[in-house]
């Protein structure tokens, strides 16, 4: 009494024996791309706000920086019409007084200065106002407190300078 079918052949289908394939290392949720591509950013702004962590406060600042870039503001304009004054006494002596052209170089030189100082303090004031004040506007870093006290109106922080 032989049996004549061949053992275990039917058992050992060459299908069978791969039951399934385990997966290949990485779930397919894996593969998805979760960071945004940054090369493709926008360019038409330089200093980016993804640093500013919300308003320098006159408590964080130890001053209050509207009224001290107010009065500032206020002190420059003064400044500025002495200047203007200034030159205007010196101009008639031009013609006739050696020493008056060295002073109308010098005192246009500080008029110049005068008229930025007065650009940067009105473009803290807005800082200011959008909340951007005390910081760095090249990096967007918090400029120091004792920075802002000595210069109110400085807009970058040391190391941009
Ligand atoms: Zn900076």
């Amino acid at each position: 009494m032989h049996s004549t079918a061949p053992a275990g052949e039917s058992a050992r289908s060459p299908w069978s024996t791969e039951p399934e394939l385990p997966p290949d290392g990485t779930p397919a949720a894996a593969a998805r791309t979760t960071a945004a591509p940054t090369a493709t950013g926008p360019t038409t702004a330089g200093p980016t706000t993804a640093g500013l962590t919300g308003s320098r406060t006159a408590a964080d600042l130890g001053f209050e920086p509207r009224s001290v870039l107010v009065d500032l503001r206020a002190a420059t304009a003064r400044t500025l019409d002495e200047l203007a004054a200034d030159l205007d006494e010196l101009r008639p002596l031009l013609a006739v007084d050696s020493n008056a052209e060295a002073q109308y170089v010098s005192t246009t030189r500080r008029l110049v200065a005068a008229e930025q100082t007065a650009r940067d303090i009105d473009a803290a004031i807005e800082r200011v106002g959008d909340g951007t004040y005390g910081y760095c506007t090249t990096c967007t870093a918090p400029i120091p407190a004792a920075r802002l006290e000595l210069r109110p109106h400085t807009s970058r922080c040391v190391s941009c300078g």
